[in-house]
């Protein structure tokens, strides 16, 4: 969920997904989430300024760290223990955007306590920047498989290679 959303714009393919309502809404269908039926240009603003302090935390920078911090505060999201034992983040849930936000922001927290949200990385080319999981044993993965970006890295790799070997 959390990956979906921050890879709604493609920076090397210049596309955002969330820059029309009809955008906003087809993302936050296949991510089962609730959107308000006519999305606004302030509910466009807030998820896209949102979607970004996403990108710049899973990319190791605190730049986004205040805005994600204040949608914590104005969704109210919050940890509540239930029975089963197990823990829940319920937010107060003002409006159906709130709820979508509060519902991403409790994956990250809980990725954020199980140790996975260190996994869940932007790509290192700063033209590109996608999300991606690092399924590599050490969590040294710096750069995104896309189509684009990954080929450009895999034709980096195999120049450094013949370097190599030209001068070995
Ligand atoms: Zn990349």
């Amino acid at each position: 969920m959390v990956q979906s959303l921050v890879n709604t714009s493609e920076l090397l393919e210049d596309r955002d997904d969330l820059t029309t309502p009809a955008g906003l809404l087809a993302w936050a269908e296949a991510a089962d989430l609730p959107c308000p039926a006519r999305p606004t240009q302030a509910d466009l603003t807030r998820v896209r300024r949102f979607r970004e302090a996403l990108r710049q935390l899973l990319g190791g920078t605190p730049g986004g760290v205040p805005a994600l911090n204040g949608e914590l505060a104005r969704t109210g999201t919050r940890p509540l223990l239930q029975a089963g034992p197990h823990v829940e983040f319920a937010g107060d849930d003002a409006t159906a955007l709130d709820t979508a936000i509060t519902r991403v922001l409790a994956a990250v927290i809980t990725a954020g306590l199980d140790g996975s949200l260190r996994r869940l990385k932007t790509c290192a080319a700063e033209d590109c920047r996608w999300a991606f999981y690092d399924r590599s044993p050490n969590v040294v993965s710096r750069w995104c498989e896309t189509s684009v970006c990954g080929a450009r890295h895999k034709m980096r790799a195999y120049r450094a290679r013949q370097a190599a070997g030209a001068t070995a």
